[in-house]
């Protein structure tokens, strides 16, 4: 407090977030940072002589408020190559400041005090504070154990008359599960006949294994009608520091997603999305290869682990890695993730953040977006654990 100055907080029961406060943990121990989800390789060399390329040549001023065109007209050619839909780039594509904007602009360009809002824990953590600071009420509804499955009865069971908007999230952050065609059918059964929106968070949508395909909401003629589909080129490119993302919509419901988008940052690193429109255009391979490139990934470190004391869970998408480490300790999940970090140097993310009320379980979560030498080295730690 600041005599006199002190704020009624908006966000209580928030702190920083469990991302920031691991890598943090990480750096002071030195440990290898298997928490905070980002890749410790590069993207395609195209990319960043593109970047310089734009650099150079002048593209340092406001980007056109809703995206550059070329990068929109990118997206909209790949929502249709890869899922069938057509999305018009001028009215129906907006390009913002990394997925953690999109989600927050959907929110705050719909909600109205005392709307409900159905998440389903575990959840990425920004999704709660969002709808929260739009005046949002969070309903939380756990997903499965533990296959991390949706119970759609249970979500059916929680729609009411205050139900705006529901948010999925495939391939999902924590857990790694995917939704496939029949759930779609199901949250469409849900959402038929009521005003709730979707909000389908599509960040890891290139990242599914195993021959499965990624179910889009933009597959689903009827869902595609009223949901903002949400991705990320961080995840996509491996530039999670760029922070470019992007919303398709249908026009109604992105005419009022800009109204925020434009208040809320404007526009989005100029430089960066001519250079990704560039490569989606030039290099279309790089993301139709990466459930490859990750599910090689995925194995390497599954094999490497053989032998430890960590069970390890599935692994159908995403780039997270869940192990279970009751056979290890009884410890609760923040104070084994601190003991890991400190004692064996290796940095994980504890799963009861992503939970309004934690289950108890004794899961960690494994980044393996991670180089071969610092996936082996982990996992020599982790295996002598
Ligand atoms: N949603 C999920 C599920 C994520 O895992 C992340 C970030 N890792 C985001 C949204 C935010 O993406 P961005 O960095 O593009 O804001
Ligand atoms: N999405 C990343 C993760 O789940 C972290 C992003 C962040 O640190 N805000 O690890």
């Amino acid at each position: 407090m600041l005599g006199g100055m002190h704020i009624a907080s908006k966000l209580p029961d928030v702190g920083t977030t469990i991302f920031t406060v691991m890598s943090q943990l990480a750096a002071r121990h030195g440990a290898l940072n298997l928490g905070q989800g980002f890749p410790d390789f590069e993207g395609p060399p195209e990319l960043f002589e593109a970047i310089a390329r734009h650099l150079a040549g002048g593209r340092n001023q406001y980007a056109p408020m809703a995206g550059v065109p070329a990068l929109r007209e990118q997206i909209a050619l790949k929502t249709r190559a890869l899922y069938g839909r057509e999305v018009d780039p001028e009215t129906e594509v907006t390009v913002t400041s990394g997925a953690t904007e999109a989600l927050y602009a959907a929110f705050a360009a719909v909600l109205q005090p005392g709307d409900e809002v159905i998440l389903l824990d575990p959840c990425y953590d920004s999704y709660a504070p969002a709808v929260e600071l739009n005046g949002g009420r969070c309903v939380r509804i756990p997903l499965r154990l533990p296959d991390f499955a949706v119970d759609w009865q249970r979500v059916a069971d929680a729609v009411t008359a205050r139900t705006r908007m529901l948010l999925v999230n495939s391939p999902h952050n924590p857990a790694g599960a995917v939704l496939d065609a029949g759930d779609l059918d199901r949250l469409a059964e849900i959402v038929r006949d009521t005003r709730i929106l979707v909000v389908s968070d599509e960040v890891y949508e290139h990242i599914v294994f195993d021959g499965a395909r990624h179910e889009s909401v933009l597959r689903h003629g009827e869902l595609a009608q009223r949901s903002f589909v949400v991705s990320s080129f961080g995840k996509t490119y491996h530039c999670t520091g760029w922070k470019v993302g992007y919303c398709v919509a249908p026009a109604a419901l992105s005419a009022e997603f800009r109204k925020v988008h434009q208040y809320l940052t404007f526009c989005t690193f100029h430089a960066a999305q001519c250079a990704l429109a560039d490569v989606l255009a030039s290099i279309p391979a790089h993301y139709l290869d990466l459930p490859a490139f990750y599910q090689g990934k995925r194995d390497f470190f599954r094999a490497a682990m053989a032998g430890s004391r960590f069970e390890l869970l599935p692994v159908p998408g995403g780039y997270f890695q869940l192990a279970d480490y009751s056979a290890i300790s009884d410890m609760d999940d923040l104070a084994f993730c601190e003991w890991l970090c400190a004692r064996h140097k290796v940095a994980a993310i504890p799963l009861s953040p992503f939970y309004e009320r934690p289950p108890g379980s004794r899961l960690v979560r494994l980044c393996f977006a991670k180089g071969e030498d610092t996936l082996a080295a982990a996992a020599d730690r982790l295996r002598a654990v």
